[in-house]
Order: C-alpha cells, then sequence, then structure tokens
C-alpha cells in the first residue's frame, strides 16, 4: 500500500515539475516580463498629472502602463543630453513610448537603445540657442533626441494632435521593418500598406489645394495635420500617430479612412490578456526603477 503511495507522491511531483516548467516555457515564448514591478507614488502622480492617456485608463489598465513604463527603464536608457534631467521627464519620455505600443502583448523598439534629452529645440548639430534651432526631435541610428521644453509641451496640450516623443518613437516602429519609408509594413499588413497609400495621396492632394492660398510652415505646431507631415513619407506616418493617439475623436470624425487603417494596426495585437506580475515594496537601499543610478531613497521615494 505504502508502495503505491509513494509512487502517487512521486507522479504528483513529477505533474507538478511538468505544469511549471510549462508555465514557465510560455512565458518565456511570448516573452513576458515575469519579475515583479515597481511603481513609486511619485510615478502615479506625475501620471496622474500630466499624461492624459493614463488618466483616463481604467485602474487594471493603469497598473499595465505603470508596468510597461517600468519595463521601458529597463530596455532603454534615457540620458541628459546638455542639461540634468528628473524623474518627470524619464516618465514622459517612457509614456511616450509605451502610448503606441500599449496595446501590444509585448513590444520591444528593437533598435533603440539611448533616449537623450536635449536642453531646448536644437539644430542639425544638436547645438541650442543659435540659428535654426527648430528642431524638437531626431532619430539617429540607435539615438532618439527629444528637445526638453517640447516634450513638455507634448503632453502639457494633450488634444493638440502634436506630441514629439510619440512622433520619435512612431519612426522607431516604421523602422522595426528596416526602412523609415512611411509605410510600417509589420504594423500594418499588406492590405493596410496599399490602403494607407491611398489615403496618403488623397490626403496630400487636399493639401496641395489649401497651399495655394498660404505658405508652407513646417515646424509649425498646429494644424489639423500639420505641413511637417509632407515633408516625408515617413513623417507623414508619423504626424498621423500624433494624432491618433493624440484625438482619435476629432482623427475617426476627420479622416475615417486613416483613423481606420490606424486603429486595426494598434488595437489588433490586443488579443491576449495581460497578467500584471506582482507588485513589490522596495527598499529604500536598492537602485530606484526609474533607472537614475541613484538609491531609491535618494530618488523617487521623496
Ligand atoms: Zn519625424
Ligand atoms: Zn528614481
Amino acid at each position: 500500500m505504502s508502495f503505491f503511495i509513494a509512487l502517487l507522491v512521486v507522479f504528483l511531483i513529477f505533474l507538478s515539475v511538468m505544469y511549471f516548467l510549462s508555465i514557465k516555457e510560455s512565458i518565456e515564448k511570448e516573452g513576458i516580463y515575469t519579475g515583479f514591478y515597481h511603481c513609486p507614488e511619485k510615478w502615479r502622480n506625475i501620471l496622474n498629472q500630466k499624461v492624459s492617456f493614463y488618466k483616463n485608463l481604467t485602474e487594471i489598465k493603469k497598473r499595465e502602463f505603470e508596468f510597461k513604463v517600468q519595463k521601458f527603464f529597463k530596455d532603454y536608457r534615457i540620458i541628459g543630453y546638455d542639461t540634468s534631467i528628473d524623474i518627470t521627464d524619464r516618465i514622459l519620455v517612457a509614456a511616450g513610448g509605451v502610448i503606441p505600443v500599449f496595446a501590444f502583448k509585448n513590444w520591444k523598439y528593437s533598435t533603440l537603445e539611448v533616449i537623450y534629452i536635449v536642453s531646448d529645440d536644437f539644430n542639425d548639430d544638436f547645438k541650442t540657442g543659435t540659428e535654426n534651432c527648430e528642431i524638437a526631435g531626431k532619430v539617429t541610428g540607435r539615438y532618439m533626441y527629444l528637445s526638453k521644453p517640447s516634450l513638455h509641451f507634448s503632453f502639457e496640450n494633450p488634444k493638440d494632435r502634436f506630441n514629439i516623443a510619440i512622433h520619435e518613437f512612431a519612426h522607431f516602429i516604421d523602422f522595426e521593418d528596416d526602412e523609415v519609408d512611411g509605410f510600417p509594413n509589420k504594423l500594418l499588413g499588406k492590405n493596410n500598406v496599399v490602403e494607407w497609400y491611398q489615403f496618403l495621396k488623397k490626403i496630400a492632394l487636399e493639401k496641395k489645394r489649401e497651399m495655394q492660398n498660404r505658405n508652407f510652415i513646417p515646424n509649425s505646431k498646429k494644424g489639423e495635420i500639420r505641413d511637417y507631415a509632407f515633408t516625408g513619407l515617413g513623417e507623414f506616418f508619423a504626424v498621423m500617430c500624433e494624432y491618433y493617439f493624440e484625438n482619435p475623436e476629432s482623427m475617426k470624425e476627420k479622416y475615417p479612412e486613416g483613423y481606420r487603417i490606424l486603429h486595426n494596426a494598434f488595437s489588433s495585437k490586443m488579443k491576449l490578456e495581460f497578467t500584471l506580475p506582482n507588485m513589490m515594496n522596495l527598499k529604500k537601499n536598492t537602485k530606484c526603477p526609474c533607472k537614475s543610478g541613484k538609491r531609491y531613497k535618494n530618488c523617487c521615494l521623496t
């Protein structure tokens, strides 16, 4: 009899080990971050105050957003280029990176490494305060550059269809198929790429008509679809992404075809339920989860 009990116990242990391994495997396959996640109260306050996309989420989706912010800090480095940066700057950069891909279960900008924060709008040599300093954001290879004031402006005006962080991250999404050509093939899928081209042609014609009566102002932050969108195919996609994430209601009404294509692309990957890892309290002396390099007690705890 005891032999059978022993056999049963061994069998049960075997089953539970197999079960654990299969969970582990499926977790790894789906690429879910399995560790704990942290969200200091400070992050939550900043997100609630400054990021309207986050503010409008349900409580459970807010937790998911926070988790993705922490994952963002793990995946990429955020560095002050010619200025010091604080946790608000970090959170805004992360929010800009999380928002476009929020519906995707697991996403990594595969070519991005560092986001540099520049003290002001800059010129082609990343200088500020001299002539032609009109660049708010730029992407070169594995690096992204964002002007600090333009980053803050982007989130302070959540409905104006200008968000330099979303714009630059859209370029990285576009780049996932190795070309910043305004046609993110992987994201849109074959059929939508064709439709996107037709949509673009139609909008470009409308713009041409409108342009007969005024000057082209590529650096203006204003306009239903601001002029900058027409400086290149990649720019058209990036500007439309800003529009879609900042003011989807307006886009749906005014540009239903474009809205539908982007909506399909950005929400279709949502099929799987996201399971949130456990939240854990941080010890005062551990390194801060915002990756500033400081200890938690000297950084986001205060
Ligand atoms: Zn651009
Ligand atoms: Zn911190």
